[in-house]
């Protein structure tokens, strides 16, 4: 039954690119009572409208926009979810972003809108208001991610719109390649950005100017004050706001924990830190920008020559300048700052170093041959290599551009021998830090439901080994585990940022004060009166549809892995060496056990799904014959 509640865009939008028609249906009270917004609303229309069978690029498959309801209503709140079926990984596929264009979809009354169809020739979607548009691309085409941007802002004529759109990489259904909105912020992951490619649609522009409503002004603001305090009193705040997430370089490093040499080795020789570490001493600009309402304002503006295009200004966290600098034995930051340059104007993920790792390591094994690669010497460190690397793969030029444009997943279809150098899991290798120098916190990228990201369960890192150091028993180490994993997935579903709202939460007090302000905001703006229970029951939800619509792709137990190089090796490090990653399966079975999951398989237990109303989903697996027994 269609609602109208406060804080909410209040509709979802159906485009048709194909037949270039529209279509705004009201929200649902039963999708807001169970999924709350956000991944909830996106993982919810995913599960329904995908087409398990179908490849994830063939037209009919729906790319979803969707942002949560706190989006534009709390500090650090302006966060976009991206969600498709994965051409990188074949599964569950789902990219968070910042910047402010979630913050206009909301202002022109869409909490989600879903793209179905394809194009016949390049397109944008100019949304204003109740207005929407198919509008010709073609001219856009092949044009870089600032080019395209700057024109779309001109030919709308209104400076307040925003953009989100994809570069030459997108376009040639790179699955590496990124959306990017508001110029610098990357969905840059699970291959979402191929998928707008396929249909042919460069750029969604868009530009609202309601105002949402908001159910209990007083309250509101007495919640938005408890937030600002909570942020306040929490030394990482600062540290957000000084560092952003470059203080990781030295923390990794120190407990053996970086990827290097593509998992073979975990610490950086001490000077090669020290660079890295003053990074943004170094090279940043005076100014941060953070993505809206922000508090922490953790996005650092590097200024960097990139030969060929002159000084540049390029925002690159850690999570992308150590797989385009040292994870490929890049030692100086410029460089890494160049590369990031680069990706970002392409439209290509920044952890796209961690396969030019692969391809590096394969190379010294004599896998990969020169005469693969059109005669480049992939030696570690080469970086004009990896020049040409980045070029060709995002304009899918040649053998090279072939090779790489198919991800992790492609380098190892076509040599299979490389599968037991390939560290990933599901297909993804986004992985930040070495499991092997953090068992428990990194049981993360095993579960995670879209393959290896230690973005769904990230942050609240020093509460978690506060209440399960490395000597706690296993079950609760996983305990803990399940409060950082409930936590992010909440903070995503509201449609606020994992950054400000959980990687810089330093203590449990203000974890605590997060939360509760959280709650607070979304009852003083919806006026809906959740409970606590309310929150995690939905996050229980989204976890299990997620699952669930990876069960639909085969996913089981056997995927929920790491990759065979940390469960075998040890890993090395100047100072501090770790042995193979432990207690795999133990540990999940307690996470099984703990999620009402089916030990065998993985898959959702029938009386999981039906506790959190979940039935139609029980009966789906059930006719599909993967629902347990
Ligand atoms: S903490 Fe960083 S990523 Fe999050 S909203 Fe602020 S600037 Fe953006």
């Amino acid at each position: 039954m269609g609602v109208e509640v406060p804080g909410y865009g209040g509709s979802i939008l159906y485009v048709d690119l194909s037949t270039k028609n529209s279509k705004k249906v009201p929200l649902d009270s039963e999708l807001i009572r169970k999924f709350i917004g956000g991944r909830g609303f996106g993982s919810k229309l995913l599960y329904d409208l995908v087409d398990p069978d179908a490849s994830p690029l063939a037209p009919h498959q729906p790319l979803i926009f969707v942002t949560g309801p706190l989006a534009d209503l709390a500090p650090s709140a302006s966060r976009l979810n991206v969600m498709a079926k994965s051409p990188m990984t074949g599964i569950h596929g789902d990219s968070n972003v910042g910047g402010l264009f979630a913050v206009e979809m909301k202002r022109a009354g869409y909490d989600a809108i879903v793209f179905r169809g394809a194009s016949d020739k390049p397109t944008y979607v100019w949304i204003h208001d109740d207005s929407v548009e198919f509008r010709d691309a073609t001219h856009l085409w092949g044009r870089t991610v600032t080019e395209t941007t700057d024109e779309l802002i001109r030919e709308v004529g209104d400076r307040d719109a925003r953009v989100a759109c994809i570069g030459p990489a997108g376009e040639r259904l790179v699955v590496n390649a990124s959306i990017m909105v508001d110029y610098d912020r990357a969905a840059a992951k699970c291959g979402v950005a191929a998928v707008m490619g396929s249909k042919n649609l460069k750029a969604v522009v868009v530009r609202g100017t309601r105002e949402v409503r908001i159910h209990d002004l007083k309250a509101f603001r007495e919640a938005w004050e408890d937030a600002l305090q909570a942020f306040k009193a929490d030394p990482g705040t600062l540290l957000g706001f000084t560092k952003g997430s470059h203080f990781l370089h030295r923390v990794h490093n120190d407990i053996g924990a970086l990827i290097l040499r593509n998992g073979r080795f975990g610490q950086l020789p001490d000077d090669v830190l020290e660079k890295f570490d003053r990074v943004t001493d170094e090279y940043c600009v005076k100014s941060t920008s953070g993505c809206g309402y922000c508090v922490v304002s953790c996005e650092k503006n590097f200024v960097v020559d990139v030969p060929g295009y002159g000084r540049r200004r390029v925002k690159v966290d850690y999570y992308g300048l150590a797989p385009l600098s040292y994870r490929m034995d890049v030692y100086d930051p410029k460089i890494g700052l160049e590369f990031s340059y680069l990706t970002t104007e392409l439209g290509l993920d920044h952890t796209f170093g961690q396969l030019i790792a692969l391809a590096m390591e394969l190379y010294e094994r004599g896998i990969i041959t020169k005469d693969d690669v059109e005669g480049l010497d992939l030696s570690w460190g080469n970086v004009e290599a990896i020049r040409t690397i980045i070029m060709k793969t995002a304009y899918r030029d040649g053998k090279i551009g072939e090779l790489f444009a198919g991800g992790l997943k492609g380098i190892v279809d076509k040599y299979p021998e490389a599968a037991k150098y390939a560290i990933h899991v599901k297909w993804m290798d986004n992985i930040p830090q070495d499991p092997r120098g953090n068992p428990f916190y990194n049981f993360r990228y095993a579960v995670s439901t879209r393959g290896a990201t230690h973005l769904w369960a990230s942050g609240l890192s020093r509460i978690a080994h506060e209440l399960a150091p490395p000597s706690a028993p296993l079950e609760q180490q996983m305990s803990v585990f399940l409060i950082v994993e409930n936590f992010v997935t909440l903070v995503n579903i509201l449609g606020v940022c994992n950054w400000a709202w959980s990687a810089y939460t330093t203590s449990m007090e203000s974890y605590k004060r997060k939360e509760k302000a959280l709650l607070k905001l979304y009852n003083s703006v919806t006026g809906l009166n959740l409970t606590i229970n309310d929150f995690y029951d939905a996050v229980e939800r989204v976890i299990l549809i997620e699952r669930a619509e990876n069960a639909r792709y085969g996913i089981r137990r056997k995927d929920d892995a790491l990759p065979e190089r940390f469960l075998k090796e040890p890993l090395r490090g100047y100072k501090t060496s770790h042995p193979p990653y432990p207690d795999l399966d133990k540990r999940l079975d307690l996470y099984y056990r703990l999620r009402g999951l089916d030990e065998e398989t993985g898959i959702p237990k029938k009386e999981t799904l039906v506790k959190y109303g979940l039935d139609y989903v029980a009966k789906d697996l059930e006719a599909r014959g993967i629902l347990p027994r």
